[in-house]
Formats: C-alpha cells, sequence, structure tokens
C-alpha cells in the first residue's frame, strides 16, 4: 500500500521537518524521572439535594390536573411551570451532556422551558427523585436567588409538586418534591428545603380534591418499548406498563 500521504511531508505546501529546521536542543545526559512527580489538581464537587413527602391520594375530575399549580401558592419566587410526562420518542431523555443522543433528546423536550424548570430537572432527575415516563412536574423557585442568566444559585431551591396516577385505582398521587445543588452547599439549605416541603404538603392536604397521606409506590418504567397510545389525548406512552395515562389519566386501551 503507497503511503502517499507521508510524502506529502517535506513538499513546500506542507513542510513538516524541514531539514534547515533547527532541531530542538537536548541537554547532555539522560532523562532522569524526578523523585517527585508534581501534579497539578483538578477538581469538581458537584453537590445535588432534595426531599420528597410520601404522596397525597386525589379525588380524581376533570379539573384535578388543573389543581396543581394551586398548590404551590404562597411560595414561589417566579413564574410557575407544568413539564408534563414525556412520550414515547423521548423515552431515553437523560440531562448528561457526555451522553450525545440522550442529551439532544432531553434538550429537545425541555429546551423550551425556563432556565428554573431546566436547572430543577437537572437536579431532580439526576437524584432520581422525579421520573418524567409517569411524572407531571409542576415547578417554579422556592427560595434563593438566579444569577443574571436567570439561572438557580447552588443554594437555591426549587420544586413544587409532582403527580402520578395510580396504576391500580386510577386516583391520582400528589407528593411535594425539593431540590437544590450545584458547585457548593451551604448549611442552611437543608433546613429550608424541609421548611418549604412540610409549607407545600400542608397545601396539597388542603386541596378540596385531597383525599389524605398514602404509601403507594411510584411506577416502575420499563424497557422503553411502550406503545400504548392514549385514545383520549393522543399521549404515546413510554411508560409500558401504564393503565392510566400518564398525561391525561384517562384509561389506556390495550390491543
Ligand atoms: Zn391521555
Amino acid at each position: 500500500m503507497p503511503l502517499e500521504f507521508l510524502k506529502r511531508r517535506g513538499t513546500p505546501d506542507t513542510p513538516a521537518t524541514p531539514a534547515e529546521a533547527p532541531q530542538p536542543q537536548r541537554p547532555g545526559g539522560s532523562i532522569t524521572l524526578p523523585e517527585e512527580v508534581i501534579a497539578q489538581e483538578y477538581q469538581l464537587k458537584l453537590y445535588y439535594a432534595g426531599k420528597s413527602t410520601e404522596g397525597v391520594r386525589m379525588r380524581t375530575g376533570p379539573k384535578a390536573m388543573a389543581e396543581l399549580p394551586a398548590m404551590l401558592h404562597g411560595y414561589t419566587r417566579s413564574e410557575i411551570e407544568v413539564v408534563d410526562p414525556l412520550p414515547i420518542e423521548f423515552s431515553q431523555a437523560t440531562p448528561v451532556i457526555s451522553r450525545p443522543s440522550e442529551a439532544m433528546q432531553w434538550l429537545n423536550a425541555h429546551h423550551v422551558h425556563s432556565p428554573v424548570t431546566r436547572h430543577a430537572l437537572v437536579v431532580l432527575e439526576s437524584i432520581d427523585a422525579i421520573d418524567l415516563a409517569f411524572d407531571t412536574f409542576v415547578c417554579a423557585l422556592l427560595d434563593g436567588e438566579v444569577d443574571t442568566s436567570g439561572y438557580p444559585e447552588y443554594s437555591a431551591v426549587v420544586g413544587g409538586v409532582a403527580s402520578h396516577w395510580d396504576e391500580s385505582t386510577g386516583d391520582m398521587i400528589v407528593r411535594a418534591v425539593v431540590g437544590w445543588g450545584g458547585k457548593g452547599v451551604r448549611g442552611d439549605t437543608d433546613r429550608i428545603g424541609s421548611r418549604l416541603l412540610s409549607g407545600l404538603l400542608t397545601n396539597i392536604l388542603a386541596n378540596q380534591y385531597a383525599l389524605g397521606l398514602t404509601a403507594v409506590e411510584r411506577p416502575v418504567p420499563a424497557g422503553g418499548r411502550g406503545g400504548l397510545v392514549c385514545a383520549h389525548c393522543g399521549f404515546a406512552s413510554a411508560h409500558e406498563r401504564a393503565f392510566y395515562c400518564p398525561k391525561c389519566g384517562m384509561r389506556m386501551l390495550r390491543g
């Protein structure tokens, strides 16, 4: 095999190491390994944390979903945003930039949201406190500040309520969820998070449709094959065991 590319070395167009180029000076003697290697140290400590309450069972009705933003009343420092469960085409969405395919799905799903909501999703999805395969997430800045670009500082607390449908009864289950974190940690954030969490839970329980605390486990999203499409709202679920549509809460029809 002719190594044509090697012949180009040294041609007038691309002089690689012409003979007249000065050779690097080499002091005499052998190169010895120093006794101690001096290393430049680099590190980044990211700290994400969050809290979630037990679920509150809600009597469902056509207005059940519309009640969710009101449960943040008295605790918001920004606009409230509602993040719907993700349909099947976003089932691999992950906020990890070194996984381009998953990261692209995540960006395509969430670029429309505010910096506060995107930060909340990064924190709460990273620590597995919410799962958009079945959760509806209602979110705002709850405490602390945002930077000049609108992104929450590491000590800011974000969150609100997350709801999903109980697969056995079709009831809506709502829980309070808060999170914080980034390139730092402050001593009093945990306490502030706890206070906000109990305030949000009080709001949830005060809702006219609330039936009380329940110990229902969150659904387990399986595989990602999905395949169920809601006959009522057209939502294609990534949650293949979904008995109730993760988005509108109506009964899913099995093929
Ligand atoms: Zn639906």
